[in-house]
């Protein structure tokens, strides 16, 4: 047996000096659980997908998928209007952020660079990569610290939008301000873009360095499935391509992705349904005393009153916990006093509401 030199580790200075990615908690199948901690919609996917799964060819199995899984960009391109080769395809939108990050940056002197609080993703592929990172602080308000932003001068600036956790959304035209005065990518991230009022898709035709990156992971109820997708000009793509794992996607998603792309009106009507709940939930935790922010996500971002429980969010996460509703506690600066609430079905958040007034 070789023994490695003392104290060599078997790994990269950047990955032993990290912390992993830690993933909202998903419960052991079969446990009954009311789970509103990793935005999942609470309906099923299409039943044109389900179809479409029921459907598949076996020898689409036998055989490798589609690198670029263009029946899908297809449809994505007749859905969103903009050409197919304008269309990245990767195993959730995690998988292009991490194509993303290892096409783009490096070092010192190739930044990335985001708003926080924000989703602690692009942290931890900056750390792998790795890359210097910098991060701003929002406002109280959530304004884009743009002038920050741009001082940062990063190789990829992410703007997550909606925001995880915040929900909020950023405004056009501090997006379109960014996108003129870095040299590097600005990466918007909308993930939950299928729950907010409008899309930041318009501006990967207005800028060389914008890329969009969307998710059926949320509005088309399929996080299981992981299919994600980035929407920029072909040159930008160019480097991503490199990068990318041959047969990113598998030839099941590239099947249930497409019927889904194209069943537009399920998802809306989903979707209509989320957003009507999370007026009803957002209201009903209000009248419980909490402070909820305004979101345009399937989610909220909640603090607890005062005199609730032992007065912290931790412990009312804890205590719904032993209830059987699993939400979202991140124990990290600034919000160590909130809970991130994933909006169920009326009768979840129902029991949810019950739940915490007992
Ligand atoms: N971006 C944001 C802001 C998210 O919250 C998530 C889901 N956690 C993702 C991207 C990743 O989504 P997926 O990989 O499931 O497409």
């Amino acid at each position: 047996m070789n023994f490695l030199p003392f104290a060599m580790s078997y790994f990269r200075p950047a990955i032993d000096a990290m912390t992993g990615y830690v993933p909202g908690e998903q419960p052991k199948s079969g446990v009954k659980i009311i789970k509103l901690n990793t935005n999942e919609n609470p309906y099923p996917p299409s039943p044109k997908a389900i179809a479409a799964l029921q459907n598949i060819d076996a020898d689409s199995l036998r055989r490798y998928p589609d690198p670029f899984a263009r029946e899908f960009c297809q449809a994505v391109s007749e859905v969103l209007d903009v050409p197919a080769d304008w269309v990245i395809v990767g195993n959730g939108s995690d998988d292009v952020l991490n194509i993303l990050v290892r096409a783009c940056a490096e070092g010192s002197d190739r930044k990335v660079a985001y708003p926080m609080p924000t989703y602690v993703l692009y942290r931890t592929l900056a750390a792998m990569q790795p890359a210097a990172v910098v991060e701003v602080p929002y406002d109280q308000n959530f304004q884009l610290p743009i002038d920050e932003l741009i001082a940062a001068n990063a190789a990829i600036t992410f703007i997550a939008s909606p925001n995880s956790p915040s929900g909020h959304i950023v405004p056009l035209d501090d997006l379109r301000k960014l996108a003129r005065q870095v040299s590097g990518i600005v990466a918007i991230d909308e993930a939950y873009v299928d729950f907010a009022e409008y899309s930041a898709l318009p501006l990967v035709q207005e800028f060389d360095n914008v890329i969009v990156l969307r998710t059926l992971s949320k509005g088309y109820s399929l996080a299981g499935l992981r299919l994600g997708f980035g929407v920029a000009n072909p040159n930008l793509l160019s480097g991503l391509f490199k990068v990318k794992d041959s047969y990113n996607i598998d030839a099941i998603a590239i099947a249930m992705g497409t019927a889904s792309m194209r069943d537009q009106a399920y998802k809306n009507a989903n979707a209509e349904k989320v957003k009507i709940s999370r007026t009803k939930l957002s209201q009903d935790l209000k009248d419980l005393g909490f402070i909820v922010l305004e979101s345009q996500g399937n989610f909220l971002l909640v603090t607890p009153p005062q005199n609730n429980l032992e007065g912290n969010a931790e412990a009312l996460y804890l205590k719904l916990k032993e209830t059987g509703i699993l939400v979202r506690y991140f124990n990290q600066a600034g919000l160590a006093d909130k809970l991130r609430i994933t909006v169920g079905t009326d009768e979840q958040n129902l029991t949810l509401i019950n739940a915490i007034k007992n």
